[in-house]
């Protein structure tokens, strides 16, 4: 693929953007050797405004996603692409959410453009753990844990019982769930169906991917043994 047309996939800008930039001498190589969008050089190589490019298809990223923030690219609110640098909103193929969080909810939330790893991740037999630390309104009546457990929850509307999930009690109002797959408002529609109501929600964990001390907001690329902890 051109040079310049690898540039503007990765997201950095448009193709007529991208020109300008080779016309100012803003792409390089390592060595500071400006170079024309048709240079054959692999873009490991390559350097706009002398930082390294982003790697190519096959990104992946960590997001410690706030409370109050959507997982979309459209919406009149604020978007968790927001959190990201802004070329990430336009790469293609398109950086997308793991397995979405919902507005209310804050913790780890994973992107990537890699189609065959979203679809490992949450499709349906992936089943990677996903761990979450639930408040709920009023005091646990007891005996979630075993109807959570037991694989025949049906959820309103649905028509195939939820898959065994595991509960930890932390506390009267407090527990941590481990779900195996992700239906939409899933915990929450699970606590409602416990007559309890959902008042914070955070993830924890993805498989045995955690946030690891990064702060609300901030977000990092995975590596392959990143990527590796989610299975
Ligand atoms: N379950 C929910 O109800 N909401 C989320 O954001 C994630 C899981």
């Amino acid at each position: 693929m051109k040079l310049l047309r690898h540039i503007a996939n990765l997201g950095y800008g448009s193709r007529r953007e991208v020109a300008a930039w080779f016309r100012d001498g803003r792409i390089c190589d390592a060595q500071g050797q400006v170079l024309d969008e048709d240079a054959r050089i692999a873009p490991e190589l390559v350097r706009f405004d002398g930082e390294p490019l982003d790697p190519p298809p096959g990104l992946v990223l960590m997001l410690h996603k706030p409370v109050g923030y959507t997982c979309s690219t459209k919406d009149p609110g604020r978007l968790v692409y927001d959190l990201l640098p802004r070329r990430y909103r336009y790469r293609d193929p398109l950086l997308s959410p793991v397995g979405r969080l919902d507005r209310d909810t804050s913790g780890l939330l994973l992107f990537t453009d890699d189609g065959g790893l979203l679809h490992r991740i949450i499709s349906p037999r992936s089943q990677v753990p996903k761990q979450y630390e639930v408040t709920l309104a009023q005091d646990l009546r007891g005996d979630e844990a075993a109807l959570f457990a037991s694989g025949s929850l049906l959820l309103e509307a649905e028509k195939t019982p939820l898959l065994p999930a595991e509960m930890d009690v932390l506390g009267p109002r407090q527990a941590r769930l481990t779900l195996h797959e992700g239906r939409y408002h899933q915990v929450r529609r699970m606590f409602a169906a416990t007559g309890n109501h959902v008042v914070a929600l955070h993830r924890s964990q993805v498989g045995e991917l955690a946030l690891d001390g990064l702060e609300a907001g901030q977000w990092r690329a995975l590596d392959a043994a990143g990527v590796a902890r989610v299975f």
